[in-house]
This record gives structure tokens, C-alpha cells and sequence, in this order.
């Protein structure tokens, strides 16, 4: 089985004619009985040393059935021998950087990467020192205790696209995580291109309902089993009807990116048209080395984009508060579209600064588009759109004298 879409459709679910199911079992057992302690025994020790399964799954802790199946799932479309799946994109990111902790202290990042992340690294709360540096200056940053180099390619939320494979080269034998989540397997596999470790938020596309928070990791079974051991140490689990869900909507992942995408495409060219908008951010729309890249390790542009408005925070206001069928909220890769303002929302924790220089503008707002109807995406942005440029040719009141 090679291609893609029948991947998504069957992936995990090899068992299910031996087993006799149609669909995966949700087991909720937090506990599993161990009448023989020798089994019992070897079983606990393979699971804390990072095992992928045992003959006792022990404990729901350290494995869980239903969990390891939208691994194995995710795994196989990502085309890596491993993955581990968490409680959120978060927790997954954690636990990568408390296995990078126990190999050396330092880190780098090229930003812009999802605000959370940046706090996570700039906080230093795991531990690392984190450097943020330009993709082609990391050759030059690498030092002898440099764990991890992460990139997230199109980043969030300025669709700027990182060149993975040119990031691999310069990291050397360090291993370079490539948070993937704007760009799901079936439009980017950053494994082709030498990513040690491949993060996706699966609350977002993923899932693809808005109703799961979930994060994988995929990897080899090396860099795996340290991985099991955190998540069975900090307990940052992934729920197993969380997992359920997840694994139901991996089925449909290439239907529902297809469809947004080409939404996405329509509605970038009509935004970048529109009078109130100065600029749009789609990767079929970058110039330059961005379009370099995007036709050297993207097979599309995705669902998300990012535009700056003319006129600034007030007319990103107007159209958060204007949208009427899509809805003003953060995340992504739901079947419906969403529209957030990342100064405001996803990249608040950023300093003033650091928003600037990488074009996190008051005046940027990040679509997410969905399945529906394009004609009725667009009606809604452009009634949103339109109030913004009437706001602004009436006459303004001073807030101070
Ligand atoms: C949302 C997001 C995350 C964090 O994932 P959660 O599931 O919300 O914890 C990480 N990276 C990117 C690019 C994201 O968009």
C-alpha cells in the first residue's frame, strides 16, 4: 500500500479482519491485570526503557492499544519507523526537548515558529539555552553541546517557508525537528528531506474537526523510545478517545486538505485583489528563494495564509468582528475556516520586538480555510473586508486632544 490517500484511509487498521472489527477499539482500561509477575516483570521494564509495546501493556501510562494504533497510522504517513503521540502539540514538543536536555544544553530555532513554542524555548523552562538565528547562520552557531535544532516550515503565522534540507546540511549530526503542522504529510514530508524528528500539532489538521488536542512525533524507533520514556515519566498522555478521534479523522486528511487548498488558492489571489489589503502570504505566492523552496519540498501550498491590512489593528478588528460564516478564533485545520490576529492571539508572548523583525505586524490576520463552499468563504471576507475600508473613510474621532 504506497499511495497516500489509501494510507489515510487504512493505516493502523491492519488487524482489523483478523481481529474481526470495522473500527478501532477504544480501550479505556487505565489498568491491566499481571496474574504472572515474571511477564509482568519484563513487561514494566520494556515499557519504561521506551518499548513500543509489551505483553503487558501495565499500565495506561506507559501504553495504551488504541494510541499506539493512530501512531502506527501517523508513522506510515509520514513515511518514518516510529511515532509517538502526546496530549498536545505541546506536551510532544516538551517531551523532544527534555531528550535533547539529557544529550546537551543548547539550542537553535529559527523563527518565526507558533508563540507557544517561542515562550517554551525563550523561557528556558525546560532547561535549554535556546538561540534564535537565521536558517543560513546555523552552521556557523553550532556548538559542542547543541541538542536540537527546530525549525517550522511554513511557519506560523507568516507562512514563511524554511529550506529543510539546506537546515539539515548545515546541523551536521545534529538532528533538526521540523514542526510540520501547517503542512500535512500529503503536501510535505520533511523525512525526504533529512528531518530527524517530525512534530505535528494534530489538534489541526490532523484531527481536522476542532474537537481534539493532540501532538505527534514521528521519528526513528532510536530517537522514539527516549521519547515513550518521558511521556511515561511526565504523563503527557494522549487520551485514548482522543486518539480514537484522531485516527477517524486521519481518513479523511487528504480530502479535507485537498478540498481546503484549493479554497486557499482561490481565496489568496481574490484577497491579494482586494483594496484593503496590502499583502498576502501563500507559499504558491512567495517570490524569490521562498518560491525556490516551496517548489523544491511542498506538492502544495496548503489552507493557511496570512494578510496584512492596509489600514493596521483597527481594520484587523472590524474584520474579526465583521466575519459572519467563518469563525474569529485561533487554531487551524479544522473543516471550517478560522480567522485569528496573531499580535493579539497565537504570538502575544513574543516580545514587541521580536514581532517586528519577523513581520507579526498589528495590521497581519491568519486564515485558515475550510471545506465549504468557496463562494461563500469569499462573500463573508469580502463583506468583512469592505467594512474595514468604509470604517476608515469616515471620518475619525481623536482619542486624546
Ligand atoms: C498549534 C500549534 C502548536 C501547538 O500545538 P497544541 O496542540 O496547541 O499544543 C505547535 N506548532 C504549531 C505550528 C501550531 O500551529
Amino acid at each position: 500500500m504506497s499511495h497516500l490517500d489509501t494510507l489515510a484511509v487504512h493505516a493502523g487498521r491492519e488487524d482489523f479482519s483478523r481481529i474481526g472489527v470495522h473500527a478501532p477499539p477504544i480501550d479505556l482500561s487505565t489498568t491491566y491485570p499481571t496474574p504472572d509477575l515474571a511477564i509482568g516483570t519484563a513487561s514494566f521494564d520494556a515499557l519504561v526503557a521506551g518499548e513500543a509495546s509489551a505483553e503487558n501493556p501495565i499500565y495506561a501510562r506507559l501504553h495504551n492499544p488504541t494510541v499506539a494504533r493512530v501512531e502506527n497510522a501517523v508513522a506510515q504517513l509520514e513515511g518514518m519507523p516510529a511515532c509517538v503521540a502526546f496530549g498536545s502539540g505541546m506536551a510532544a514538543m516538551t517531551a523532544v526537548l527534555l531528550e535533547a536536555k539529557s544529550r546537551g544544553n543548547h539550542v537553535l530555532a529559527v523563527r518565526p515558529v507558533y508563540g507557544t513554542s517561542d515562550h517554551l524555548l525563550a523561557s528556558g523552562l525546560c532547561g535549554l539555552e535556546t538561540e534564535f538565528v537565521n536558517a543560513d547562520e546555523i552552521a556557523a552557531r553550532l556548538r559542542a553541546d547543541t541538542a536540537l535544532v527546530i525549525i517550522e516550515t511554513p511557519a506560523n503565522p507568516t507562512l514563511q517557508l524554511v529550506d529543510i534540507a539546506a537546515v539539515v546540511e548545515a546541523a551536521g549530526s545534529v538532528p533538526v525537528l521540523v514542526d510540520s503542522s501547517f503542512a500535512p504529510p500529503c503536501i510535505q514530508r520533511p523525512v525526504n528531506f533529512g528531518a530527524a524528528y517530525v512534530l505535528h500539532s494534530a489538534t489541526k489538521f490532523l484531527s481536522g474537526h476542532g474537537d481534539v488536542m493532540a501532538g505527534v512525533v514521528s521519528c526513528s524507533e532510536q530517537r522514539a523510545k527516549p521519547l515513550r520514556t518521558v511521556r511515561a515519566a511526565t504523563g503527557a498522555l494522549l487520551h485514548p478517545l482522543a486518539a480514537y478521534l484522531l485516527h477517524r479523522g486521519l481518513a479523511t486528511l487528504n480530502l479535507r486538505v485537498e478540498r481546503a487548498q484549493r479554497n486557499a488558492e482561490i481565496i489568496a489571489l481574490r484577497l491579494a485583489r482586494h483594496p484593503a489589503v496590502a499583502s498576502v502570504h501563500f507559499p504558491s505566492l512567495h517570490s524569490g528563494s521562498q518560491a525556490e523552496i516551496y517548489r523544491k519540498q511542498m506538492q502544495g501550498p496548503g489552507a493557511l495564509m496570512a494578510f496584512e491590512l492596509k489600514c493596521g489593528y483597527d481594520a484587523a478588528a472590524t474584520v474579526l468582528a465583521s466575519v459572519r460564516l467563518c469563525t474569529p478564533a485561533v487554531s487551524l485545520g479544522a473543516v471550517d475556516t478560522l480567522i485569528q490576529h496573531p499580535a493579539g492571539l497565537t504570538h502575544r508572548v513574543l516580545t514587541e520586538a521580536a514581532r517586528e523583525q519577523h513581520g507579526i505586524s498589528d495590521g497581519l490576520v491568519r486564515l485558515s480555510v475550510g471545506i465549504e463552499n468557496i463562494e461563500d468563504i469569499w462573500l463573508d471576507l469580502e463583506q468583512a473586508l469592505n467594512a474595514t475600508v468604509s470604517t476608515d473613510t469616515m471620518p475619525r474621532v481623536q482619542a486624546s486632544a
